[in-house]
């Protein structure tokens, strides 16, 4: 079978076509850094303007990349949610035009539910149920994946996600956007324990995150002129790594019947958390799998797998587009925390 994938929830316009095989097909991504750089973070308006732009033509193209047309696509799969509502409805208002065009089922995907599957694209040896933790620009959770649209959250942040904490980091040092890359290239050349930085949440026994207190700190130390910019993300680094494991330490002693621990989101790909975490893993005599660093941040091909791991769903033609979208809708909400 054979899917084509549509994403447009922030501010990657992107287009993929994966077929059962967990072939990528073809695939196509715009990425509108430059757009958003001027304001040091992603504009809704300018997003949905962008990928209003682009998204046409990136599928005609991807089509034709392929050598393929519209009818020999099994199901068209487009993230319905959550993200920025202006571009979530750009990508599935599409989908919904190019499903009911080609007479092809039309697949409405839980953007984070394309995180939380996108391991098995990568490698068809990941099987259910596994501990995942999905550490992206706007979510930071530790979910128990039991199966398709089997998710239960153990754990979520009281405030800032861990991308968020990068992104805000990168930007009190003045490294540009996007944050989290630009704060992983700064701290290679930084003293990790060079800058003494709080690890909120640590010690706690219930698995939540917190990261706020992290970022008012590494402003405090950049304002207080004493250290030197590769240091404070270094140090802020190896920070976030103490409380993401100390945090995976508390769920993980909680699923003693799962064998492999799971990373995704965009922070997934970062090589101090994903060795961290390889090492966690090892200490519990799990497996580890993290998707390539391409298939962490925002991307089409994880959105169409999404679909074919969906195959037979046939969502009716006035789905809503949903801004709010929990993968586990019976998680109770933490001190007003999000999703
Ligand atoms: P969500 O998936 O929660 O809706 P999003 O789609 O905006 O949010 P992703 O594209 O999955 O998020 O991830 C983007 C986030 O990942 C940003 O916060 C970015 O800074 C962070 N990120 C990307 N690469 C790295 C890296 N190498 N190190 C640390 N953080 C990174
Ligand atoms: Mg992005
Ligand atoms: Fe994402």
């Amino acid at each position: 079978a054979l899917v084509l994938g549509i994403e447009s929830s922030c501010d990657e316009t992107a287009v993929a076509l994966v077929d059962s095989q967990r072939r990528i097909v073809a695939q196509r991504i715009a990425s509108q850094d430059a757009e958003h750089a001027p304001f040091g973070g992603v504009v809704p308006e300018i997003a949905a303007r962008a990928h209003a732009e682009r998204l046409a033509p990136m599928i005609a193209g991807v089509l034709e990349d392929a050598g393929i047309a519209l009818d020999d696509c099994d199901a068209i799969a487009a993230t319905a949610g959550p993200g920025l509502i202006g571009g979530v409805m750009v990508g599935l208002v599409s989908a919904k035009a190019l499903a009911m065009a080609s007479d092809t089922p039309l697949i409405a995907i839980n953007h984070l539910e394309g995180h939380a599957l996108s391991p098995r694209l990568a490698d068809a040896s990941i099987a259910f149920s596994y501990a995942l933790l999905l550490v992206s620009g706007g979510h930071c959770q530790i979910l128990r994946v039991d199966g398709v649209g089997q998710y239960r959250r153990l754990a979520t942040t009281i405030d800032d996600a861990l991308g968020e904490a990068f992104d805000k980091t990168a930007k009190i040092l003045g490294l540009g956007f996007p944050g989290g890359p630009a704060v992983e290239r700064t701290a290679k050349d930084g003293d990790a324990k060079a800058v003494p930085l709080p690890r909120p949440m640590v010690g706690s026994g219930e698995p939540h995150f917190s990261f706020a207190g992290l970022k008012s700190a590494v402003l405090r130390a950049y304002e207080s002129g004493k250290y030197e910019t590769a240091d404070i993300a270094a140090s802020f680094q190896q920070a976030a790594v103490d409380c993401v494991t100390d945090r995976l330490r508390i769920a993980l002693a909680g699923m003693d019947d799962v064998d492999t621990l799971v990373v995704a989101g965009g922070v997934a790909a970062n090589a101090t958390v994903r060795a961290a975490l390889e090492q966690l893993a090892a200490a519990h005599g799990m497996r580890f799998a993290a998707p390539p660093p391409k298939l962490c941040t925002d991307n089409a091909a994880m959105i169409a797998w999404a679909g074919i791991e969906r195959l037979g769903q046939d969502d009716p033609l006035d789905i809503s587009a949903r801004p709010r979208w929990p993968l586990d809708p019976q998680a109770a909400p933490v001190r007003g925390a999000g999703v």
